[in-house]
């Protein structure tokens, strides 16, 4: 195994994440959501950062950036085409299709509109990771800032058709209040009401939910679960398209008081 993935927390709920690849030495952050973590995390590591992959414009996703390229000069920062007016800096154009390297690591870009316009995932296909930014949360998924809520819906089931056993990197430690909330559309779900369980025992000691896989969120999370009838049925909906399903899901979201 040649890939490490390093995952910890920055400023109070981001997750910040370097991606190593022993055999060229490359690293990758994924985001910037402060530079001390990130240079903290590279220094206990022992690594040299090469590439930084925004996944979307949020100043909680990019304000580390100017001072990471500042430490190290040579870095790439690699960001959605899309979004290139609202993310300064940016080395790298990137969209839909499109192969990002990391050393001798791969990722494709898969487009996931609907938190904002230009948003991107950068999926490691080979090693089996994603890295999905605010697009998706375990049990929860982002809000949908300048979309409507079809295009983030249309996002999320690109996310959904990737492998089961997909690790999956988000962007925040949202999980707990995310269950709280799905536990309120599907409170006879077996699996969520586990993973709920568990959730709450991590949080108990301050340790992280994340990753997850896509197996586990197609089989809890009610956000990706729009077209099964239990949940159409919670809503009211029954007979209703996935699609409105998923906005009336997202709409009580907004106004959950957790
Ligand atoms: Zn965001
Ligand atoms: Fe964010």
């Amino acid at each position: 195994m040649t890939t490490s993935v390093h995952q910890f927390l920055c400023l109070t709920d981001n997750y910040g994440v370097l991606v190593h690849d022993s055999k060229t030495g490359a690293t990758a952050a994924v985001d910037a959501p402060e530079a001390g973590p990130i240079l903290a995390a590279l220094d206990e590591k022992g690594w040299k950062l090469t590439d930084l992959l925004i996944t979307h414009h949020h100043a909680d996703h990019i304000q580390g950036a100017p001072e990471l390229k500042a430490r190290f000069p040579e870095l790439t920062i690699v960001g959605p085409a899309k979004e290139v007016a609202r993310i300064p800096g940016l080395d790298t154009l990137v969209g839909e299709g499109d192969t990002v390297r990391v050393g001798s690591l791969e990722a494709r870009v898969i487009e996931t509109p609907g938190h904002t316009t230009g948003h991107v995932a950068y999926y490691f296909e080979e090693d089996e990771f994603v890295f999905c930014g605010d697009t998706l949360f375990s049990l929860g998924c982002g809000r949908a800032f300048e979309a409507p809520y079809a295009v983030l819906w249309s996002s999320l089931l690109k996310l959904a058709a990737l492998p089961a056993e997909t690790q999956v990197y988000c962007g925040h430690e949202y999980t707990e209040a995310n269950a709280r909330f799905a536990l309120t559309i599907e409170s006879g779900n077996a699996i969520l009401r586990d993973r709920a369980e568990h959730v709450a025992a991590l949080r108990a000691e301050k340790r992280p939910t994340l990753p997850t896989t896509i197996g586990l969120e197609l089989a809890a999370n009610p956000f990706l679960r729009a077209e099964e009838p239990p949940v159409k049925a919670a809503v009211g909906m029954p007979d209703a398209d996935p699609e409105d399903v998923f906005a009336e899901i997202r709409s009580r979201k907004d106004r959950f008081k957790g």
